[in-house]
This record gives C-alpha cells, structure tokens and sequence, in this order.
C-alpha cells in the first residue's frame, strides 16, 4: 500500500499523522478509521495548537525583522498560563537560538502533503525550517508541553515525519545535510542531530511501516472500547455510544464539544 498513488482517483488521499503513526498498533480501529478518512467528529480546542501558532507567529515575525534576540511581538489573547509558557519560549528560543544567522523557508506544510511513494497524505506540525548563511537548512522542531525530550531526535515521530515531508519540497540532498533539532521551550532542553541519508532513510521506512499498519488495521474497523473512548471524537455512530450526538466547537474555542467527567476530574475541581 505505499506506492505511488493512483493518478485515477477522486478526492484527497487519506491522511496520517504522528499521532496515528504511533498509536497505529493499538488505537481503537474505528477510531483510527475515521481519523485516517478525515470524517468529521466532535470538534475539540487545539489548546497546543493556540500556543504553538501564538509561539511561530511571533518568531517568524522577529526571524523576519532580523531581530530575534530584540523584543518580540506577540498578537492575540491568551490566557495568563499561556502567556507564562509564551514568555518562558521566547527566552529559551532566544538563549539557544539567537547566535545563528538564518531565514526562515516557507515549505507550505501547514497541510497536509503528499510524498512520493506514500499513499496518505502526511500530516502534523514541522514547527520552522530555516537556512543558514552558509546554505545549510534546519528543521527545528519545539515542544512547548515540558514532554519527554527524546534520546535521539532523529527516531521522533514528528521529527519523521517532518523530514520525510520536507524531502518531497527541498530534495534528497538538502535534507540529508539538515540539521534537526528537538526542543524543549518550557525547560530549554535541546537535542541535535545531523540528518543524514541514514537518517532520511530511517524515517521514511518508518512512516511507509506506519502506513502500511494503519491500512491493515482500518481494514475491519470494528470499535474497540476502552481508555481512548474518553478522547475520542466519532462517539457518533459508534455501537459503544447509542444515542451520541457530534457536537460543534470553533478551533479558539477553549471549552470541548464534548466534556468528559471522570471522579479524578470532578475531584480537582474542588481541590
Ligand atoms: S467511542 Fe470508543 S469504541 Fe467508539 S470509536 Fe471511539 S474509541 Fe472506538
């Protein structure tokens, strides 16, 4: 299932993400059916997403200026914990990243893209893409959640992803001499690696693996209940949920269509 695709087709090809690609051996089947299809579902606020795009906006407009280790501007109303964690980026980018001379490169993966070879789409953020005076292009990659900082950046789904993605826009060549980098804005932990042809090679056998195990596996999309249930945003339809409704919610909106009540969650709210 990863050739090239069908030139015969209609409409877009289905897409993964990392998140699938990681989750592609035991997330529940209809679930992961109906993300890989893009069916439509409850719609969740991408709190991450509201940081993350506060974050780049605001470093492609002081990468723009020439002025990253100058004041940054930062548009639009958060809440008073994200603009902590906003403030807490913006000096770690500052501290580790404001020595080198780069501009940004607009590669228009926002979206999902095709890639040689892949019979998905491939989704999920590539964070900045820059390149250096001397030619040399960067693929950084942050994470703003404090998560765990991976051993080798090169085996991050996302970091996979990403390069498999950027290769089908720059090229093989370009790619490989990347420097990749991991990191952490919140603690301003830092992981680097040059990409490599190794590397380049590693991360599209592991996108194609993925691939290929979510085809399997949403060949009988059965539902298959358990702890994701409470994430899950296709209750609609689903044989576990008679009755479920798809509820609506804005992408800003920071309240879920759907708010899941457990006895932990309804314990720390009175705490
Ligand atoms: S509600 Fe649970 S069983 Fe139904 S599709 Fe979602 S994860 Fe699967």
């Amino acid at each position: 299932m990863t050739g090239d695709p069908d030139p015969s087709r209609s409409g877009p090809l289905p897409k993964v993400t990392p998140f699938l690609l990681r989750r592609a051996d035991d997330l529940c089947a209809r679930r992961l059916d109906h993300e890989f299809r893009g069916e439509p579902g409850n719609a969740d606020p991408v709190h991450r997403g509201r940081l993350r795009d506060a974050f780049l906006a605001a470093a492609l407009d002081a990468h723009e200026r020439d002025a990253v280790l100058g004041p940054w501007r930062v548009a639009g109303r958060r809440t008073p914990e994200e603009n902590a964690a906003l403030e807490q980026a913006i000096h770690w980018y500052r501290h580790l990243f404001g020595d080198r001379s780069v501009r940004v490169v607009e590669l228009g993966l926002d979206r999902p893209t095709e890639a040689a070879g892949f019979t998905a789409r491939l989704g999920g953020w590539v964070d900045l893409v820059v390149v250096g005076d001397d030619g040399v292009h960067e693929l950084r990659q942050f994470d703003l959640w404090a998560g765990d900082a991976p051993d080798d950046v090169l085996t991050h789904p996302a970091v996979r992803s990403a390069l498999v993605r950027i290769a089908a826009r720059l090229g093989d060549p370009a790619t490989e001499s990347m420097l990749v980098s991991w990191t952490d804005l919140l603690r301003g932990v830092r992981r680097e690696a040059r990409c490599g042809a190794a590397g380049l090679a590693a991360a599209r056998a592991a996108v194609h693996a993925g691939v290929d195990l979510v085809v399997a596996r949403t060949a009988h999309p059965g539902a298959e209940p358990g702890a994701d249930c409470a994430t899950c945003r296709f209750r609609k339809g689903c044989p576990e949920f008679p009755g479920a409704k798809t509820v609506r919610a804005g992408r800003r909106d920071p309240l879920p269509g759907v708010l899941t009540v457990t006895p932990t969650a309804l314990e720390s709210w009175t705490r």
